[in-house]
This record gives C-alpha cells, sequence and structure tokens, in this order.
C-alpha cells in the first residue's frame, strides 16, 4: 500500500440500503497517506456507512471506492473481505467481537481466517504489548461476555491494530471511554498511524479531541455539498 500518496478516493458515488430511505451521496472524497481526519456529524447521518463502504463491507450502487490503488467497489464479496482483513484495521462501533472466543483469541482471530496474515510468536508477544498498552492484559483469557464497554472496546482496537494496517478506521473508537482513556487510546492510534506512515479515519463525536486531527470532515457539509 506505500508509495502512493492517495489512500482513499471515492468518485461519483451513490449508495442506499435495500430497505429504508437512506441515501449517501459523495461526488468527491480523497485521504492522503499519512493523514489523520476526524469524520462528525449527528447520528444517521451515514457515518458507518461511509466507513462500511471504503472497507468493502457495502458496495455503492454508483460511482468507485478505490483503496491504496485497488478499486476495491469492484471486487468480488470474497476479494473484498481478504484486502479489507490484510489492509485495514477496522474498529467497529459495535466492536463485533466473538462471543465464542476469548480475548487473546478475539485479537488473534484476523491470522486464523486468512492465509494472508502469519501467525507467529512474535505476533503473539505483540497482541500481548498491544493489550498492556491499552490495560486489558490481565483480561487477555476472559470472554468478551464477561467485559465492560470501555473493555470490549479496547479489544477491539487491539484486534485492528495488530497487522500494522496502512488504513484504520475507527469508528466511534473512544465513544465508551473515561476521558483518561479516551487520550491514551488516541495516543495509541496517532502513535501506530505515525510509525507506520499509516492513515486514520475517524469518527468521533468528542469535539475537544479534533485540534488533534490533521483535518476534519463535517457530515452536515458534506452532505449539503453532495445536495448541492
Ligand atoms: P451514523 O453512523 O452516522 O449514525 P449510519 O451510517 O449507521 O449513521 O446510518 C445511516 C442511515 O442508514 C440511518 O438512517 C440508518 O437507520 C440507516 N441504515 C443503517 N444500516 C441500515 C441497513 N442495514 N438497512 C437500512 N437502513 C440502514
Ligand atoms: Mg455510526
Amino acid at each position: 500500500m506505500r508509495g502512493n500518496c492517495t489512500v482513499i478516493e471515492i468518485d461519483s458515488l451513490e449508495f442506499h440500503y435495500q430497505h429504508g430511505e437512506f441515501h449517501l451521496s459523495i461526488p468527491h472524497m480523497s485521504l492522503a497517506q499519512g493523514e489523520k481526519v476526524a469524520v462528525i456529524g449527528p447520528s444517521g447521518s451515514g457515518k458507518t456507512t461511509l466507513l462500511n463502504l471504503i472497507a468493502g463491507i457495502s458496495r455503492p450502487q454508483q460511482g468507485t471506492v478505490t483503496v491504496a490503488d485497488q478499486l476495491v467497489s469492484a471486487f468480488s464479496d470474497a476479494r473484498r473481505r481478504d484486502f479489507r482483513i490484510t489492509n485495514i484495521g477496522f474498529v467497529f462501533q459495535d466492536f463485533e467481537l466473538l462471543d465464542y472466543l476469548n480475548v487473546q483469541d478475539n485479537i488473534l482471530h484476523p491470522y486464523r481466517i486468512t492465509r494472508a496474515l502469519k501467525l507467529t510468536h512474535q505476533i503473539e508477544q505483540r497482541a500481548i504489548e498491544l493489550a498492556s498498552g491499552l490495560e486489558i492484559a490481565d483480561k487477555l483469557r476472559r470472554f468478551t461476555g464477561e467485559l465492560s464497554q470501555g473493555e470490549k472496546q479496547r479489544a477491539a482496537i487491539c484486534r485492528a491494530l495488530l497487522p500494522q494496517p496502512q488504513l484504520i478506521l475507527a469508528d466511534e473508537a473512544t465513544g465508551n471511554l473515561d476521558p483518561r482513556n479516551k487520550g491514551k487510546i488516541l495516543d495509541l492510534l496517532f502513535e501506530n498511524v505515525e510509525s507506520h506512515d499509516a492513515t486514520l479515519l475517524a469518527v468521533t463525536h468528542d469535539h475537544e479531541l479534533l485540534p488533534r486531527f490533521d483535518r476534519v470532515i463535517d457530515f452536515l457539509d458534506f452532505r449539503s455539498e453532495a445536495a448541492a
């Protein structure tokens, strides 16, 4: 994914769900490699939908989504999934942890479902280091049903960061945390992004954190631009 300065490029995108009224129009949007961009906007405005389109979880009816020079919107379902697992660290708003696995196995899960990621002793060590950094090292053997919301969130962040993805999509990753942990999570996300020359797109409601980002995309402006 290196060597190109544009990491995300969206053009003439039109998306609607199979059911319901919601419609998302994005004439153009791009993120350069290394950028740390916040996405803000009211609940229901389509922030999660946008991240799903970038990650290839959803597919637009019209237009293109290009991630690291790959036309993700044209890939088959299987190829989009592999691309996502190997290139994108996604911290889901609802965590998407597997309740039949303990925290450690959740964090290592991406390595067990694709051949593109190789699970080594070093990776297992790094998983423990990440968990320590997020103060959940003592929870690695617990099942996720036995965790608080904040602990689940930190487990989801560990899982997203472990493969050192070039693109990190974080959907309200600081939402369930106390102020001290919010700052810590953002420090950790930024550290990971900066040390790997990665790119971060983070949905947040924490307006006090916005000055730390390079740029803010306000979904309201975005949508009125789209409507214009
Ligand atoms: P945000 O993350 O900004 O709160 P979302 O992207 O989750 O907003 O949702 C945007 C809109 O799309 C909302 O009106 C929501 O109800 C609707 N929506 C989300 N998922 C689906 C779905 N699977 N089917 C139909 N409508 C959906
Ligand atoms: Mg959302």
